[in-house]
């Protein structure tokens, strides 16, 4: 079913639409583009708008071997749910070993280092095969979700890995996340609903009181502004003007 085919609201149904031009654009321009779905409530509502209206974009997640049980689940609901199949990417094994063998189980929590040599390995040495070879990749990231992400562009030149990065739910609130995969019946993670707002690796997540940032609850031993896994970090350049609608809506 098209993602517009619905009852939705008026303003749902423009923020969808909004955002599926902006992947149909991101085709266009750049070809061969792929999803990077980090299976959390965002993801939820790209890989409906995707699968739905421009299934062309390769839609991959990532398997780190340190994720909830819930989130393994949620995998096959999607799949399910759409008759497709999520490419799934894993780390090298002997790179984990290795790592494992000089640092421990969970050596991260030992410190910065050790915690970003933890998320290299698992997330970004993986990512950085996944978009090889791509013009672009997308991500669900949103304005509201933190300081340095309100900062984003709709779209951006990534030169950690040298292809464009799209944007196309930026400005969604949280309420209009949850109202489209509500509306819609879409598969969604459990955790959210025992207080996980955004839901990474088991051991770096921890549910958030009401009213905390949405961010709090990743790698939350740490200070604020060094809570990225290594695939936003802020040295992109804007480029908005290249995809033609530099609204930010
Ligand atoms: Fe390792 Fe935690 Fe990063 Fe997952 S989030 S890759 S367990 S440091």
């Amino acid at each position: 079913m098209s993602p517009l085919e619905s009852e939705l609201p008026k303003v749902l149904r423009e923020r969808a639409e909004q955002s599926i031009r902006r992947l149909r654009a991101a085709v266009s321009e750049y070809k061969n583009v792929c999803y990077a779905n980090s299976l959390g409530s965002e993801s939820m509502v790209l890989t409906d708008l995707i699968w739905g209206a421009v299934p062309e974009i390769e839609i991959f997640t990532i398997d780190t071997g340190r994720l909830y049980p819930e989130t393994y689940d949620l995998i096959e609901r999607v799949q399910r749910r759409y008759g497709k199949a999520l490419r799934i990417y894993y780390p090298d094994a002997a790179e984990v070993e290795q790592w494992v063998g000089e640092n421990g189980i969970n050596g991260f929590r030992d410190g910065l280092e050790q915690r970003r040599g933890c998320c290299a390995m698992r997330k970004v040495g993986p990512f950085r095969r996944a978009v090889s070879g791509h013009g672009a990749w997308v991500t669900g990231i949103r304005r509201g979700q933190s300081a340095s992400r309100a900062l984003a562009s709709p779209v951006e030149w990534d030169s950690e890995y040298g292809l464009h990065k799209v944007s196309p739910l930026l400005d969604w609130s949280e309420t209009e996340i949850w109202d489209y995969i509500r509306k819609k019946r879409l598969p969604y993670n459990s955790l959210h609903d025992s207080g996980f707002p955004s839901i990474g690796c088991a051991p770096c997540t921890r549910a958030v009181l009401p009213g905390e940032d949405e961010r709090s609850g990743r790698w939350w031993w740490e200070r604020a502004d060094s809570r990225e896994c290594g695939l936003h970090p802020r040295r992109i350049i804007p480029a908005a003007a290249v995809l033609g609608d530099s609204s930010g809506r």
